[in-house]
């Protein structure tokens, strides 16, 4: 007999800045992700999964502590997060699982900042380098040949050989790709190199209508991916609308080869849990920190509250629970995942954590009182590079109500800047693309008033009222 019980193993796999855009199983247009897709197949496809903080940090300190960045500390890139606060790996491994975390961390380094509740890590410092990466196992520096995405799954797969079989594991499988610079490695350096990448339909995107905040953003493909980024110089002659173009290509391109990488990666763990005979037995989740534009609206990156940056993917497997093929339409969000993994371990959630747990969900039942609307933050204002103003809003399943506020609420914030505050109203229905502002459209001023009165229960409720 073992003490596992009938709880499941948790295999989280969270790549950096993969937007469901770039996966086959969500529909994309540019690109195959056969092995991401496998999970999609057998498992579920969670269609309205949102972060509440769009940026790398904040969404993985939210994910641990299943408490929003106002809560648990981390609202900008410059926090890092407090070891001692209580996270769901150390609920798990109190609770007799055995758990690690592979792969990028970025939530501060040595000291307070190292992971805690992890029986083993083995970790990035910082961002991490694509190729020949250090990585701290258990705070010791060790440098590693090879390319990234290829590490963390071998330093995974390691692990996972030599765990107590007796136990359940929780096994966080972090990767730093696709994040910027989007360096790929050699076997997938010539895909797509005699193909052309489609342009999303809002490339040529010119702002109308909206906020300052949207039209001064800095991560204009035609103007602000740097020599980095880009790697080769444009040929002479083109015109403007060409080097638009081409730098797409470019930008693109390497994006895709980096998730081409992630892909097989994946395949890899799936495989092994397939000849172990343990994939009944365990949870496999394939999500990122957030979304990302991939030249939507003319952007790169991601910090707005607009769908591409917002959303994110969450696949998940569970054979013993969840239908193969299935697709679920409600909304998830990022503070939800902790809660759900307790459920799981057979755990209460503890009241400090402000999310609820996906379980029903993955069985195909939609609690009546279940979420329609959700509250988001993004708090660093007009920090470089990007200068993207700090804002919050409320997205329901029709619309997105978003308010620019216009000046630094952080205490880590570097920028004095003030600007005007602005809204920005978006008809989802209507309007998917959110090129339409309606803010001040005097047809929607009941609509406004509605969504505000419930932006302000949701900030309430969340005791969000910097
Ligand atoms: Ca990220």
């Amino acid at each position: 007999m073992t003490d596992k019980g009938n709880r499941p193993n948790i295999l989280f796999i969270m790549s950096d800045d993969h937007a469901a855009h770039a996966i086959s199983a969500y529909g994309s247009r540019i690109n195959q992700t056969p092995q991401l897709d496998r999970i999609a197949e057998e498992g579920m496809r969670f269609d309205n999964c949102f972060c509440t903080n769009s940026i790398c940090a904040p969404s993985r300190a939210v994910i641990l502590t299943g408490m929003y960045s106002h809560r648990n500390g981390v609202k900008t890139l410059r926090d890092d997060l407090d070891g001692s606060l209580p996270n769901v790996a150390k609920m798990l491994q109190k609770a007799g699982y055995q758990t690690a975390i592979i792969g990028k961390w970025h939530l501060g380094h040595g000291g307070s900042n190292d992971p805690t509740g992890f029986d083993y890590w083995n970790v990035l410092p910082g961002q991490g380098e694509y190729h020949n990466p250090e990585m701290f196992e258990m705070g010791e520096p060790r440098k590693h040949e090879g390319y990234v995405t290829d590490i963390i799954t071998d330093q995974s797969l390691n692990w996972l050989s030599g765990r107590d079989k007796t136990k359940p594991f929780m096994l966080m499988c972090h990767h730093k790709a696709p994040h910027r610079k989007w360096q790929p490695d050699k076997k997938h350096a010539h895909l797509y190199e005699d193909v052309d990448i489609p342009e999303p339909p809002t490339f040529h995107d010119d702002y109308e209508g909206r906020s300052a905040a949207v039209r001064e953003a800095q991560m204009r493909i035609d103007r602000d991916l740097d020599e980095q980024d880009l790697k080769e110089s444009p040929p002479e002659g083109l015109t403007p609308a060409e080097l638009k173009s081409w730098k797409y290509q470019r930008y693109i391109k390497d994006y895709l080869r980096c998730v081409a990488s992630v892909d097989d990666n994946v395949g890899r763990l799936l495989d092994y849990l397939d000849e172990e005979g343990i994939a009944d037995d365990t949870i496999v989740v394939y999500t990122s920190d957030q979304g990302f534009f991939l030249g939507d609206h003319g952007w790169y990156d991601k910090r707005f509250m607009h769908e591409e940056s917002l959303r994110m993917p969450f696949l998940i497997r569970y054979p013993r629970e969840i239908a193969a093929g299935s697709v679920q339409e409600a909304m998830a969000l990022n503070v939800d995942f902790a809660e759900t993994f307790l459920d799981y371990a057979e755990l209460p959630a503890p009241s400090h954590m402000q999310g609820r747990s996906l379980r029903p969900l993955l069985g195909g039942q939609v609690p009546p009182d279940w979420q329609t609307a959700m509250y988001y933050r993004y708090w660093e204002h007009l920090s470089r590079p990007h200068r993207v103003g700090a804002h919050y809003g409320i997205r329901t399943t029709r619309y997105k109500l978003i308010y620019y506020y216009g000046e630094e609420r952080s205490a880590n914030g570097a920028q004095p800047e003030i600007r005007t505050p602005e809204w920005e109203l978006y008809d989802l229905r209507n309007d998917p693309l959110e090129m339409n502002n309606l803010y001040g459209d005097t047809s929607c001023e009941l609509t406004v008033v509605e969504l505000k009165g419930q932006l302000e229960e949701l900030r309430q409720k969340i005791g969000d009222l910097e």
